[in-house]
């Protein structure tokens, strides 16, 4: 790291609780401190010592397009010169809900909220009381966000930490969320025969992200739409990363799937702060002011936020669009597979589009335990390697690597030649 960057995390340590604001930009998982970044533009983002790294973070899944892509930037701008928050209806809003509901036709109703967080939290209350149930079902290394309910055996940094629940979850409320592995529908099934009366719906990750990329098996993602339709639970697919990123349609597109209700998040705000939940008019008619279920925001339908998501969407409509980011993660994953078996480095890849994840493992990685076999060292000495090299990873074995429109072939070809190099250092650790 830097000289400037080491100054900067040192004096944010003393404002910030390790310095950051989320917890896995601390780089805790794979040792070091963090890049204060500048910049970034296109694939590319910069520190604030003058390094310049191919990025497969992408804040985290929203820079489908790349960075400062200049018609959002043009978005942006334009809309901040009439105001930036009303409180107030706005026609942006409309505009952005029509072109989501356009890829999502089961979002018949939807709420604008601030963070896929929101999203997941009140997807849930509605759930809750459409069915005036209170056990909710998610999967184990499934992240849905922090909300109390959803901090249980969750992935993402809280694999990373490996704190299974988090403190000040009180375990009255924590009872409510029942568990199963990720592509176990038997599992599922027997859960369901045992409590099927008290359970409000089941939320997944349609592909899971935040253990690392995991597809779902054949037949699961209808089977969770037969068990829960039997039982009289709601199917809620947390779309936050798959929606826009995996098809325009997301995950029920692809699996043809529909969802009761869907949460959104990342890709639908364009980079500033959105998320949005939606789905059956009948169940959505019980947010106030219409029903019971009380949701609300300040900032919610904020208009840069609006004028940012419908020029990303707009410009997701590109005819081919889907199909060059498909060919991109296929050349990035045929490269990583090859650069990993010349190695001899035991690793396995996944990969849903332009979302995927290496593991060092040699099994194949199809659920929470099989991701949790993962030499978490060797992804450390693998990511700093690729750092070196001019390559930005998301610091933790158990996240998704996300490529954008902006990722030319020679930025992919460059990060193959940089995984061969840090995949033979990764051998002689
Ligand atoms: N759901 C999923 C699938 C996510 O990946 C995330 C964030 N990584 C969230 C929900 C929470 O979104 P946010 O961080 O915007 O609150």
């Amino acid at each position: 790291m830097g000289e400037r960057s080491r100054r900067l995390f040192q004096e944010a340590s003393r404002y910030f609780p390790g310095g950051v604001n989320s917890p896995v930009r601390a780089f805790r998982a794979v040792g070091g401190d963090p890049f204060f970044v500048s910049h970034a533009r296109g694939s590319r983002i910069s520190d604030v010592d003058g390094n310049s790294y191919i990025d497969y973070v992408g804040s985290w899944g929203p820079m489908i397009l790349g960075h400062a892509h200049p018609r959002v930037v043009a978005a942006i701008q334009g809309t901040a010169k009439s105001g930036t928050s009303f409180g107030a209806p706005t026609e942006l809003e409309t505009r952005l809900a029509r072109l989501v509901q356009a890829a999502f036709p089961s979002m018949e109703r939807m709420r604008f909220v601030s963070s896929g967080t929101e999203a997941c939290m009140s997807a849930l209350r509605v759930a809750r009381g459409f069915t005036r149930r209170d056990a909710i079902v998610k999967f184990e290394g499934c992240y849905h966000g922090h909300a109390d309910s959803l901090l249980v055996k969750a992935g993402s940094g809280v694999i990373t930490f490996g704190v299974p629940d988090s403190l000040g979850v009180p375990a009255e409320l924590a009872r409510h969320t029942l568990t199963v592995p990720y592509n176990d529908l038997d599992a599922l099934r027997a859960l369901f025969n045992q409590r099927g009366a008290e359970i409000a719906a089941v939320i997944i990750e349609p592909v899971a992200g935040n253990m690392g990329v995991i597809p779902p098996q054949a037949g699961f993602l209808s089977g969770l739409r037969e068990i829960t339709r039997q039982h009289g639970a709601l199917l809620i697919f947390d779309e936050v990363i798959t929606g826009f990123r995996i098809a325009w349609g997301g995950a029920q597109e692809v699996s043809g799937v529909r969802a009761d209700l869907t949460s959104l998040g990342k890709i639908v705000g364009g980079g500033v702060p959105v998320g949005v939940y939606g789905g059956r008019a009948d169940i959505m008619e019980q947010v106030a002011p219409l029903g019971g279920v009380y949701q609300a925001g300040t900032l919610s339908g904020n208009p840069l936020a609006m004028a940012a998501g419908v020029e990303t969407l707009s410009l997701l409509q590109a005819p081919g669009f889907y199909a060059d980011l498909e060919a991109k993660g296929q050349r990035l994953a045929d490269g990583l597979v090859e650069a990993a078996a010349a190695s001899r480095v035991p690793a396995h890849t996944n990969r849903v589009g332009s979302m995927l994840t290496t593991f060092f493992t040699g099994v194949a990685v199809t659920d929470y335990a099989t991701a949790k076999t993962s030499d978490t060292k060797r992804y450390g000495v693998f990511f700093h390697a690729m750092l070196d090299r001019g390559v930005s990873l998301a610091p933790s074995q158990f996240e998704a690597a996300f490529i954008s429109a902006a990722h030319s072939a020679e930025d992919l070809d460059a990060t193959v030649a940089a995984a061969r190099e840090a995949l033979a250092a990764v051998a002689g650790a």
